[in-house]
C-alpha cells in the first residue's frame, strides 16, 4: 500500500507541519491500514526537508479506540503497533499528538510514544486492555508511568477505567479549555517549541523504585488481589508496570511483551474477548433490519409500583423519559413513589447524584389510579402480581385505553406472553420486557418476543434498552425464558446434592470458587425460598414424577425458613446481617427427608461432582434452549448469565466455558453422573440432543452459531 492509496491516514503538509490524520470510522481502530499509514506518514515527513514538525491527529470525534480486535484472530499483522511507535518515538523531528477526542488502548499508546500531547479539558483517555484479559502490549505499561505518577498509572492499567485528562498533567503538555481551541492552541504550541524541547522522548525518562513507590505497588497489589479475585490479567498488569521502575526501557518493553503473551494465551483472555463480541452481537438480531420502522418512545407507563415497577420506572426517569405509574390504590402508589425517592436520596448521600438531579428525576415520575391517564403513552410495562388472571385483566384494560401503536409489555418472569397477548386485540404490539432485580441496577434486559410480536416492536424495544442503559438480549417464549429456565436445573441439582449429603456451604464454596458471586443456597436465601416454593407448587405437572424434587427446600419453607428476610433459610442470619451461618438443623432436615424418600446419603460427594452436576446441568439446559431457538446464539446466553447472574466474565459465560472445557468432556461427565445416579440420573441428567450431537462431531457452541 502506498501513501497515496492509504485512506486510513491522510497526509498533508502545510507551513512546515506534516499532519497525519487518522480517519478510519467509526473509531480509528488501529488496523493494519492505519499502522502502515502512520509509518509511511512519518517517513514522508522525515524525508521532506520542508517539514519541521509532525502532528498525529484524527478527523473523527475520537482520537482512536485502540487495537482492531478483529485482528486478534490472525492474518498479516505487520507492521505491529510497537514497530509503529518505535518509528514515531525515534523520529528526528518533533511529533505532537493532538487528541480531539478520547484515546483508548493502542490509541493512547500512540499518543504516549509521540514527543508531545495536546488535548482539551473535557477529554478522557484509558488503557482498557485488562477488560479483554490482557495488558497494554505496545509500551503502555512502560510509557504511562514515565509521564503520570505511579498510583494513577497503576489504577488506569489495572482497572481499565477511562480517566479525565485533567487528572493527567504529566501526560499532556497542553490542555485547551475547549475542543474548538485545539487547532489554534496547537499552532501556538508548535511555534513556541524551542530546539532543546522539540524532541522529548518518553523512553528517555528514567524511573527508580523508591520506598514510596514500592509502598504504592504493595498497596495496589493487595487491593487488586481482593477486588479482582479469580482474574489473571490484573496482577500481570502490575508486574508489567513494575518493570518500568526496575528495568531499562527496552527490557521493560520485552518484559511487557512476555507478560502480554502470558495473558493472551489464557482461557480468560479468550473468554473476555469472546464476551466483548458477545455483548455487541446481542444487539444484532435477524428479526429486523435497518429498513424496519421504529416507534418513538417519549412517554412511558408502569402498571404496579412494587419492587420491580419502582426500579423499572427509575431507569426511564434516569434517561429523562417521563413515567406514569399506575396502582389500584392510592396508598400503594404513595409507598412506591416514596421508595423511589428514598433510593435517589441514598444515591445523593453517596455523592452519586446532586439534590437537583434527585428532584428533576422525581419530577419525571407521576402516579395515577386511573387507566384514563394512560391514553397517550408510547410504552406500558406491566409489573403486577405474577398471576395470569391479573395480567390478562390488566392487558385487556390497556387494550381499551391505550392509543393505537402503543407497545404493551409485561415484566413477567415465567408466564406465557402469547397467552397474555390473547387478552388484547393487538398481539403484534405485545412483548415481554423482563428486567432483573434490582431493576434500576441490573444491566440485563431479556426482550421476549411472542409469536405475534411485530418486528417493529422488537426493534423499538431493543433500541429503547440502549437509551435506558440496559444490555438487551432477544429471547423466545418458554417457562422462565433463558435465564430463569437455566437456573432451574442449577438449583435443582444443588438441592438434590443437599438431600444426598452435601452441605450448603460445600456446594456454595464450589460455586464461588468457580467464580459465581454467591453460591446457590446463599442466592436462594437472598431471593426468598418461598419464591421457589410457589413456583414448584405451580409446576407440579412437570416435577411430580420426582417426589424428591426440591424436598428439602419445601420443608425449610414449611418451617418458616424463607431465607434472609426471616433470618433463617438454608443458613441462619444474625439480625441485620447478610453473613450466612451454617445451621445443623438444615442438615438434620436433609437427613430426615433422605430417609423418608429412600435416598442414600453419601459422605463422598466431592467438589468435582458438585460442579459437574450443578454447572453442567445449567449448560445442558442452555444447549436445549439453543436448539429450540429460544436463544438465537450461544453468546446471547453468555450475555444473559454474565449480566443477569454474575457469571464470571473471565469464563465468558456458561456456553463459552463449556466450549473451553470441550463439549466431549461436558457430555462424558454428565453421562457418567447420569449413569451413577440411577433413576434420578435418568430423570434429570439426560444430555440434550444438541449437546450430544456437537460433542460427537467434535463441534462447539461457537461453531454451531456460525452455521446457524
Ligand atoms: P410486588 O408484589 O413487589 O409488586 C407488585 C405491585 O403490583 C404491587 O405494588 C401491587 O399493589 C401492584 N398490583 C397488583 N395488581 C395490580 C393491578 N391489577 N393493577 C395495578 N397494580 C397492581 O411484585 P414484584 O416483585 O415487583 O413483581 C412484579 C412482576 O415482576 C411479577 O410479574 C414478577 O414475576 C416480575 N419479576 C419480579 C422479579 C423479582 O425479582 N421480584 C424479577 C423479574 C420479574
Amino acid at each position: 500500500m502506498t501513501e497515496m492509496e492509504n485512506k486510513a491516514v491522510e497526509y498533508a503538509v502545510q507551513q512546515g507541519v506534516a499532519t497525519l490524520t487518522m480517519q478510519s470510522a467509526p473509531v480509528n481502530a488501529l488496523s493494519r491500514a492505519i499502522r502502515i499509514g502512520l509509518i509511511e506518514g512519518i517517513e514522508s515527513a522525515l524525508n521532506d526537508a520542508s517539514v519541521k514538525a509532525i502532528v498525529v491527529t484524527s478527523s473523527l470525534p475520537i482520537f482512536s479506540g485502540g487495537a482492531d480486535i478483529s485482528e486478534f484472530s490472525g492474518g498479516d499483522l505487520s507492521p505491529m503497533l510497537p514497530e509503529v511507535l518505535d518509528k514515531i518515538e525515534n523520529a528526528t523531528k518533533p511529533v505532537v499528538a493532538v487528541l480531539p477526542g478520547p484515546a483508548f488502548g493502542g490509541g493512547l499508546e500512540v499518543a504516549l510514544a509521540c514527543h508531545h500531547r495536546i488535548t482539551f479539558a473535557g477529554n478522557k483517555v484509558g488503557l482498557p486492555e485488562v477488560n479483554l484479559g490482557i495488558l497494554p502490549g505496545a509500551g503502555g505499561t512502560q510509557r504511562l508511568p514515565r509521564l503520570a505518577d505511579v498510583q494513577t498509572s497503576l489504577e488506569m492499567i489495572v482497572t481499565g477505567k477511562p480517566t479525565s485528562v485533567v487528572k493527567l498533567p504529566g501526560v499532556f503538555d497542553k490542555i485547551s479549555d475547549k475542543p474548538e481551541h485545539l487547532l489554534e492552541d496547537t499552532k501556538a504550541y508548535l511555534q513556541g517549541l524551542t530546539p532543546d524541547k522539540a524532541i522529548k522522548r518518553t523512553c528517555d525518562i528514567s524511573l527508580t523504585m523508591t520506598d514510596e513507590t514500592k509502598g504504592v505497588f504493595d498497596a495496589v497489589t493487595a487491593q487488586t488481589k481482593k477486588a479482582t479475585r479469580g482474574f489473571f490479567a490484573p496482577l500481570k498488569c502490575i508486574e508489567a508496570v513494575r518493570g518500568a521502575y526496575t528495568l531499562a526501557f527496552d527490557d521493560g518493553l520485552k518484559n511487557e511483551g512476555k507478560l502480554f503473551m502470558e495473558c493472551m494465551n489464557t482461557p480468560q483472555a479468550r473468554a473476555q474477548q469472546h464476551f466483548f463480541f458477545a455483548e455487541r452481537a446481542a444487539g444484532h438480531v435477524s428479526d429486523f433490519d435497518k429498513n424496519t420502522p421504529e416507534r418513538s418512545i417519549e412517554k412511558v407507563a408502569i402498571i404496579g409500583a412494587g419492587t420491580m415497577g419502582g426500579g423499572i420506572a427509575m431507569n426511564f426517569a434516569n434517561a429523562g423519559i417521563p413515567v406514569t405509574m399506575l396502582e389500584l390504590k392510592e396508598e400503594a402508589l404513595e409507598k412506591g413513589l416514596a421508595l423511589i425517592r428514598k433510593n435517589y436520596e441514598n444515591s445523593a448521600k453517596k455523592g452519586k447524584l446532586t439534590q437537583e438531579q434527585v428532584e428533576s428525576r422525581m419530577a419525571l415520575l407521576s402516579g395515577t389510579t386511573s387507566y384514563d391517564d394512560l391514553s397517550d403513552v408510547d410504552l406500558v410495562i406491566e409489573a403486577v402480581f405474577e398471576k395470569m388472571e391479573v395480567k390478562k385483566t390488566v392487558f385487556s384494560t390497556l387494550d381499551k385505553v391505550c392509543k393505537p401503536g402503543a407497545i404493551l409489555a409485561s415484566n413477567t418472569s415465567t408466564l406465557d406472553i402469547d397467552e397474555i397477548a390473547t387478552a388484547t386485540s393487538r398481539p403484534e404490539d405485545v412483548i415481554g420486557l423482563h428486567f432483573f432485580s434490582p431493576a434500576n441496577v441490573m444491566k440485563l434486559l431479556e426482550v421476549v418476543k411472542a409469536e405475534k410480536t411485530s418486528a417493529e416492536v422488537i426493534k423499538t424495544c431493543m433500541k429503547m434498552a440502549k437509551r435506558i442503559r440496559k444490555v438487551a438480549v432477544l429471547v423466545g417464549v418458554c417457562f422462565g425464558f433463558v435465564g430463569n429456565r437455566m437456573i432451574e436445573p442449577y438449583g435443582r441439582e444443588a438441592n438434590r446434592l443437599l438431600l444426598e449429603g452435601a452441605t450448603p456451604e460445600q456446594v456454595d464454596r464450589v460455586l464461588t470458587e468457580f467464580g459465581m458471586p454467591m453460591g446457590p443456597f446463599t442466592m436462594g436465601d437472598m431471593a426468598g425460598l418461598d419464591i421457589g416454593y410457589y413456583v414448584r407448587q405451580s409446576r407440579q405437572e412437570h416435577i411430580s414424577h420426582d417426589p424428591a424434587y426440591g424436598a428439602v427446600a419445601d420443608r425449610l419453607v414449611e418451617k418458616g425458613r424463607n431465607g434472609l428476610k426471616t433470618g433463617r433459610g438454608a443458613y441462619n442470619y444474625e439480625p441485620g446481617s447478610r453473613v450466612p451461618i451454617p445451621d445443623p438443623e438444615v442438615l438434620e432436615i436433609a437427613k430426615q427427608e433422605a430417609e423418608r424418600l429412600g435416598v442414600q446419603q453419601r459422605s463422598d460427594i466431592c467438589d468435582e461432582e458438585i460442579l459437574v452436576r450443578v454447572m453442567y446441568s445449567l449448560i445442558n439446559e442452555g444447549a436445549a434452549i439453543l436448539e429450540e431457538g429460544i436463544a438465537a446464539k450461544s453468546s446471547d446466553i453468555d450475555v444473559i448469565y454474565v449480566y443477569g447472574y454474575g457469571f464470571p466474565v473471565y469464563r465468558g459465560g456458561p456456553m463459552q466455558y463449556a466450549d473451553e472445557v470441550g463439549l466431549g468432556t461436558i457430555l462424558d461427565k454428565l453421562t457418567t453422573y447420569r449413569d451413577q445416579l440411577g433413576e434420578y440420573g435418568k430423570m434429570w441428567l439426560e444430555p440434550s440432543d444438541l449437546l450430544v450431537k456437537l460433542a460427537q462431531e467434535g463441534g462447539s457452541f461457537r461453531s454451531y452459531n456460525a452455521k446457524a
